[in-house]
């Protein structure tokens, strides 16, 4: 799916419509030594036979969120593009 390179929407910070420049969102790198990771990972260890935590049903697709930079305050905000879960990808316009 394809999507506008500049959009524009309402910025909460400027408090008007602004014209806003699009880009997909990528998640950063996990930390493997943060507190909550090392904890989940020896829940995952577990005792034999079913381990607590681990997921059985895996989901399809993710929902498509897309990141918004005001040109006038350079804030960032998110928004989700499509809102069910899919497995199509978003392209930014060039
Ligand atoms: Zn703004």
């Amino acid at each position: 799916m394809k999507v506008p390179n500049v959009i524009s929407t309402y910025c909460p910070y400027c408090r008007k419509h602004t014209e806003h420049k699009v880009s997909t969102y990528s998640p950063g790198k996990r930390r493997s030594l943060a507190f909550g990771n090392v904890k989940f990972e020896n829940k995952l260890r577990g005792h034999g036979g079913k381990r607590a935590g681990k997921k059985s049903v895996k989901k399809q697709g993710k929902r498509q969120v897309v990141v918004l930079t005001c040109t006038e305050c350079n804030k960032k905000q998110m928004r989700v593009y499509i809102k069910s879960r899919t497995k199509k990808k978003i392209e930014v316009k060039r």
